[in-house]
């Protein structure tokens, strides 16, 4: 959603958002932040209908809460906005193909009217029968000539409708594509992405999945604030797009969950990619604000599987997220790799490194 109100307005809107969220448990973060923006702006009459029943019920907005409502009430009506654009053009190419027909009907009258006027054009007609002909002749070409006007000037508007919709519909996509706070994929661009890959390389065998996540985020959100939580996250993207190449997707495809998608990447490979990742973040010293404090080195946890023949991209994302959690137990800041099932007659515990 591209907010379009003026400085003015949103100034206005800022204030009558300020109140409200002071009432919230939630912090003052974009996404919280948000959701009171749209609400007090009238923005979002069903999201308006679920924060006026938590404020008549004083039930404070939780952290959970906010992220599940801009999750529900936000990303997904920028889905909705989508699908309608696609009704549209969908609308417009019916009425195109009505037209169509309607002048094929034309032009088939003005046939049968040809070869029935040359029908009746034989020698011995008289001079008014081919006098008759001749003005229906012109009636039906006249005619035909209206409806063809008609229609090239429909079809110019249609046109210049179908690019307009076309252009807001490729934005729309590449939005809703897209992590607003990273600027990289967001979970459906990620699924998107292994979509891709398995019809291009007919399966996932031989691709490999990183999935990281960040080590105790809630306690660094807790004692340094959302901003700076947000900073992280926008680093720790930019760490993993300076670190992939042409085919590889880098997504955040969770609160403080990344993805990385390597197609045709040995295991070794990805192993190492994972463990450079790991450690320029926990090398990376991010600072608070102005102060040049640095906070404490941010560490994450990453699990590696490589996929299988015939495996599903769920299978794949579900064994990459068994080996986080194993690295998550096995005690943070650090990478396992999920086990290569073939070669497991019985099911094994993540190897971490
Ligand atoms: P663990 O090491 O086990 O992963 O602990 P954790 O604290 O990182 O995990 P937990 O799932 O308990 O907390 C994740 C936190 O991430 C909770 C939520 O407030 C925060 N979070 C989720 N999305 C965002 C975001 O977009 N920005 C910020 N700043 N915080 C976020
Ligand atoms: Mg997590
Ligand atoms: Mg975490």
């Amino acid at each position: 959603m591209r907010y379009t109100e003026s400085q003015q307005q949103s100034g206005e809107y800022l204030r009558l958002a300020l109140p409200l969220m002071v009432r919230q448990g939630a912090a003052y973060h974009p996404v919280s932040y948000a959701l009171w923006y749209e609400h007090v702006g009238g923005l979002n009459p069903e999201l308006s209908a679920v924060l006026q029943a938590r404020l008549e019920a004083n039930e404070p907005l939780t952290e959970d809460d906010a992220y599940r409502l801009y999750s529900e009430h936000i990303a997904q009506k920028e889905a909705a906005v989508f699908e309608n654009m696609r009704q549209c053009l969908q609308v417009l190419l019916a009425h195109t193909a009505d037209d169509v027909d309607s002048i094929r009907g034309d032009t088939s009258r003005f046939q049968r009217t040809l070869r029935d006027g040359s029908a009746e054009l034989t020698s011995e007609a008289p001079l008014a029968v081919a006098q008759q002909v001749i003005s229906r002749l012109l009636h039906e070409a006249l005619s035909l000539e209206a409806t063809t006007r008609t229609l090239s000037e429909k079809l110019e508007a249609r046109t210049r409708e179908v690019s307009r919709l076309t252009e807001q519909l490729n934005q729309a996509h590449s939005e809703s594509l897209t992590d607003p706070l990273c600027g990289i994929d967001n979970r459906r661009g990620f699924m998107r992405a292994a979509q891709a890959v398995v019809d291009i390389s007919d399966g996932l065998a031989g691709t490999a999945l990183i999935i990281l996540d960040v080590d105790h985020f809630k306690r660094l959100n807790d004692e340094f604030g959302h901003l700076l939580g947000d900073r992280v996250l926008r680093s720790i993207a930019e760490v993993l797009r300076a670190n992939v190449k042409g085919g590889d997707t880098a997504a955040r495809i969770g609160g403080e969950e990344f993805a990385l998608l390597l197609p045709q990447t040995p295991l070794d490979g990805a192993r190492i990619l994972a463990e450079r990742i790991r450690l320029v973040i926990e090398r990376g010293r991010i600072r608070r604000d102005r102060s040049e404090q640095p906070i404490g080195a941010v560490t994450v946890s990453l699990g590696l599987a490589l996929g299988e023949p015939g495996e599903s991209i769920e299978g794949l994302l579900a064994r990459a997220d068994a080996a986080l959690y194993a690295a998550k137990r096995n005690g943070r800041n650090q990478v396992c790799v999920s086990p290569v099932s073939a070669a497991a007659a019985r099911p094994r515990e993540a190897s971490c490194a």
